[in-house]
């Protein structure tokens, strides 16, 4: 077969890798407004993304480091070097990485990879360099290290930044979608199944998504509702739509043998058993949940 025949049907194998949650955690920390179910027991899991074929490996965000973890709260376990040493891949030689927004869980690691040119949209880096940063509210979930770091690879020539749509190589495209961040960007690839979103915090959990109820860390809840409709166009399927944080991944996808925290989202989904619903918390655990919220928000 022609490289440009090749080229036009590139699929590539997908990997969530979980490096770090958040179990101590609530519904209400994660619908805007409230949950009508009640406050329930609802973690919240850390991924980041490798895209790779015999041709190329992409990574889609870079996770946070564990002084993060102590910080704010969260269990980590392992630095994205280690969990991709796992999959045979070489932080050092990781040529291309996607930067899906600048909040600290997604780019708190690019001083970790010394040869990549990071891709991240023009409008992310002017939010978070810009005046919007003089409200605590807006720049809770920034770690001006990370927005450092990007400068850095900005003067180092290795920033290039995406306006938009954009195919970052064939089968991968870039699709700015706003509303969680202003230049939040999610991820379509080509696998052997069909094309698969990767929603980033455009989806926290599918219930955002399909209940239509938006994450409470917002810039725009319009642009967010619309960023729902469109990764519903973008991928072949609701399974195709892998959401940024919900455990729910690791019960729906395949994990690699002996390793529970990477899933190989490409293959066909396990059968969903109806276990996994987040179960109601007790009035003493709610209140607890409640104080809890206003640091909890800071992801
Ligand atoms: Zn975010
Ligand atoms: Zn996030």
């Amino acid at each position: 077969m022609k490289r440009d025949a090749l080229a036009g049907t590139a699929e590539y194998e997908v990997y969530a890798l979980r490096y770090a949650t958040h179990t101590a955690r609530h519904s209400a920390e994660n619908y805007l407004g409230h949950d009508p179910h009640g406050n329930r027991a609802m973690p919240l899991d850390f991924y980041f993304w490798v895209i790779r074929n015999a041709q190329r490996t992409v990574l889609v965000d870079t996770g946070f480091k564990p002084a993060l973890a102590a910080k704010r709260g969260r269990d980590y376990f392992g630095e994205p070097a280690a969990l991709l040493a796992k999959l045979g891949i070489d932080a050092a030689e990781i040529e291309d990485v996607v930067i899906t927004h600048m909040h600290y869980d997604h780019a708190g690691n690019l001083d970790a990879f010394p040869r990549a040119r990071f891709h991240l949209q023009e409008s992310e880096l002017a939010f978070c360099t810009g005046r919007c940063m003089c409200h605590g509210a807006l720049r809770g979930p920034f770690e001006p290290q990370d927005v450092a770091q990007a400068v850095f690879r900005l003067f180092e020539g290795r920033l290039h930044f995406v306006d938009g749509d954009s195919e970052l190589f064939p089968g991968i495209t870039l699709h700015q979608v706003g509303g969680h961040t202003p230049g939040l960007q999610v991820v379509r690839v080509a696998t052997q199944r069909g094309h698969v979103v990767l929603a980033s915090d455009a989806a926290h959990y599918w219930d955002n998504l399909r209940a239509r109820r938006p994450f409470p860390i917002v810039i725009d809840v319009g642009r967010m509702l619309d960023a729902h409709a469109l990764i519903e166009r973008l991928a072949d399927g609701p399974d195709h739509i892998v959401p940024g944080h919900d455990p729910l991944v690791r019960s729906t996808f395949r994990a690699l043998p002996g390793e529970p925290d990477i899933l190989a989202i490409h293959e066909a989904p396990l059968e969903l058993e109806e276990t996994s619903a987040p179960q109601p918390v007790r009035a003493d655990t709610a209140s607890a949940a409640a104080n809890a919220t206003a640091t909890a928000l800071a992801n």
